[in-house]
C-alpha cells in the first residue's frame, strides 16, 4: 500500500496542464498564466514626479534652510497629464503634483511642505539632491523586459500589472473541468423527503464547494444507483468534455462497490488504497487521458481526501506550480493517542499565541462525524509509526 506522499508523486506525475485560452484580464483572477509575458512598455512610461512640490534645480537650494530660505519664480503649473512646455531654468521653479510629467531643467523635486507660495514666487526651506522625488522612466520596467513567467498566478497585484502596460487579454491555462458524480442507492439528492435507508447527498455539496474553491468548473453528473451498467453508463457520459471524473462512494471493499472495476473496464486504475486515515480507499486511475478519483464516501474522508490529493492535482491541471499547502509546526495542546500504521490527519482546532501555534484536537466520533470538521480549522499530520504524543510536544500542522 501507497503512503500519502508516493500517491501524491503518482497523481501528479500523472496530471498534465489544460490548454491555454485567451481571456479579458479581467476575467483572470485565479487563473495561470501560459506563456511568459513580456512588456512592450517602460514603467514609467515617462519620467513624472513621486510627490506634490516644486520642480527645481538643485543647484539652487545650496544653503537653504528654515531661516534662511531661497526664493524662486513660478514659471509654469504642472498638473497629472499635462504637457509641460517651460523649461526650468536658473532661479526658477514649476509648481508640480504626483504623476505629472517632469519639466525639462529641473533636476529634483522639493516637496510642497518645504515651501511656502507667495503670488508668483515661492520660498523653499530645505535644500535637495538631484533626482529626488523624480519617477525616472524605465526604472521599474525596461521596456522589452519579462513581467511575469508562465506559471504565474493572477492575483491582484498582477492583475494590476499587467493593466499598467496596458494588455488587455492575457493567455491562461483554462480552468479545469471535473465531472462529479454521487454512487450509492441510498443517496438521494437534496431537499427530498427521505424514505427509509436513504440519506442525502451531503457529499456533494461539500466537495462541489472544494472544486469551485480550486477554480475548476463541475460537470454534474448526479446520482447513480449502485448497478454496474447504470455507473458504467454515466462515466462514460462524464468523460466527454472533462479533463477530471470525480466518483464518491462505491470504492471500498463492500460487496456492492463496483466502480474500481468499471474504472478498470475503461480505463486504467493506478492504485486503490493509501495509508492514510481518514481516506485510505482514495481510488486513482486514467480513463482515456481523463484523471479519475475514488474518493470514499464518508463525508470527512471525502472532505480530506480532496484537500490532499485532488486539490494538489487541479492545480497542476489550472498551471500552478505551487500545488501543496504549507505545513508547520504546532505544540499540541492535549495529549493524543491513535493507532500507528498509517498517517492519520487528525482534525485540530490552532489558534496563535505568545509567538507559536497551538494545536487542540477536535473530539470525533470517526469519519462520518461532519460536525467535527466543522469545529476545525487545521489537520495535524501524525506520521506512520507513532501512536502517542504528549501534551506540549511538537506536531506538524495545517490549515483546512
Ligand atoms: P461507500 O464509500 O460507498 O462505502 O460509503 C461509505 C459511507 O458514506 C456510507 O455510510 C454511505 O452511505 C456514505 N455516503 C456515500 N456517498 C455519500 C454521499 N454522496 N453523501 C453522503 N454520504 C455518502
Ligand atoms: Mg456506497
Amino acid at each position: 500500500m501507497l503512503s500519502i506522499s508516493q500517491a501524491r508523486k503518482i497523481i501528479l506525475n500523472n496530471t498534465g496542464e489544460t490548454p491555454a485560452v485567451t481571456v479579458d484580464l479581467m476575467s483572470a483572477a485565479g487563473a495561470c498564466l501560459a506563456k511568459d509575458i513580456y512588456s512592450s512598455l517602460p514603467i514609467p512610461l515617462f519620467d513624472n514626479s513621486a510627490m506634490d512640490g516644486y520642480a527645481v534645480r538643485a543647484g539652487d537650494l545650496k544653503g537653504a534652510s528654515q531661516k534662511n530660505p531661497i526664493r524662486l519664480k513660478i514659471v509654469e503649473e504642472i498638473p497629472a497629464g499635462y504637457i509641460p512646455r517651460k523649461r526650468v531654468k536658473r532661479g526658477e521653479a514649476s509648481l508640480i503634483m504626483t504623476g505629472a510629467m517632469f519639466p525639462a531643467g529641473a533636476d529634483t523635486v522639493v516637496v510642497v511642505e518645504a515651501t511656502k507660495r507667495e503670488g508668483k514666487t515661492v520660498k523653499i526651506f530645505c535644500q535637495a539632491g538631484k533626482g529626488e522625488n523624480i519617477r525616472k522612466k524605465g526604472e521599474v520596467i525596461r521596456g522589452g523586459e519579462r513581467l511575469l513567467k508562465a506559471g504565474a498566478l493572477i492575483r491582484p497585484p498582477e492583475a494590476a500589472l499587467l493593466a499598467t502596460v496596458n494588455k488587455k487579454t492575457i493567455s491562461v491555462h483554462r480552468r479545469p473541468r471535473v465531472s462529479l458524480l454521487s454512487t450509492g442507492s441510498e443517496v438521494v439528492p437534496l431537499g427530498r423527503r427521505l424514505g427509509p435507508g436513504q440519506i442525502v447527498d451531503s457529499n456533494r455539496y461539500g466537495v462541489m464547494m472544494q472544486l469551485k474553491a480550486c477554480g475548476a468548473d463541475v460537470i454534474d453528473l448526479g446520482i447513480v444507483r449502485d448497478d454496474r451498467v447504470a455507473i458504467k453508463r454515466k462515466l462514460v457520459k462524464g468523460l466527454r468534455r472533462a479533463d477530471a471524473i470525480i466518483t464518491i462512494g462505491g470504492v471500498s471493499v463492500g460487496q456492492w462497490d463496483f466502480v474500481k472495476e468499471i474504472v478498470e473496464k475503461l480505463g486504467r486504475l493506478i492504485f486503490w488504497k493509501v495509508r492514510m486515515k481518514p481516506g485510505g480507499p482514495l481510488t486513482f486511475g486514467k480513463i482515456k487521458d481523463r484523471l479519475y478519483f475514488g474518493l470514499p464516501g464518508n463525508p470527512v474522508s471525502a472532505l480530506v481526501v480532496f484537500e490532499q490529493m485532488v486539490r494538489p492535482a487541479l492545480l497542476k491541471l489550472s498551471g500552478r506550480r505551487d500545488h501543496l499547502k504549507p505545513v508547520f509546526s504546532a505544540v499540541l495542546e492535549k495529549d493524543y493517542h491513535g493507532q500507528a500504521g498509517k498517517v492519520r490527519l487528525e482534525r485540530i482546532f490552532l489558534r496563535y499565541k505568545n509567538d507559536k501555534y497551538f494545536a487542540r484536537p477536535v473530539r470525533s466520533l470517526g469519519s462520518g462525524d461532519l460536525r467535527s470538521m466543522t469545529a476545525a480549522n487545521g489537520l495535524m499530520i501524525v506520521p506512520e509509526h507513532i501512536s502517542r504524543l504528549r501534551r506540549g510536544q511538537k506536531v506538524t500542522a495545517q490549515f483546512l
